[in-house]
């Protein structure tokens, strides 16, 4: 990959990073903020209150997941592997890398390592 691909992915990998990290800081807020024990609710309301603390600790375990990945991705920016798909070492395609740019792998490794996770 050429130095002004490169220079644009880097780009595009910083931004996303601090979109990220004030996406993780909210999300923290929110989680000091709510208290089910301090709170007066009743059952229905309780239930609900669980179901969407679940759903905000699990995208938060997505944008932490993610938030590594654009970490690894800028490393590998800097040491030059950046592209190359860490199972098969082949390069990842560029429509994917713009759709994904903090993608580690292709798309056939992509759909291996998710098979080998449902199992
Ligand atoms: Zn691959």
């Amino acid at each position: 990959m050429d130095s002004a691909k490169i220079q644009h992915y880097k780009k595009v990998l910083l931004s996303l990073q601090s979109r990220m990290n004030r996406l993780l800081a909210k999300e923290q807020d929110y989680l000091r903020e709510f208290n089910p024990l301090t709170e007066s609710l009743d059952e229905g309301d309780f239930s609900q209150a669980t179901v969407d603390r679940e759903m905000e600790l699990l995208s938060r375990d997505a944008l932490s997941q993610i938030s590594k990945l654009i970490e690894l991705s800028l490393k590998k920016i800097e040491n030059g592997s950046y592209g190359i798909c860490e199972r098969c070492h082949q390069k990842i395609p560029e429509g994917r890398l713009k759709a994904l740019p903090y993608t580690p792998y292709c798309v056939s490794c992509q759909s291996i390592i998710e098979k080998r996770y449902e199992k």
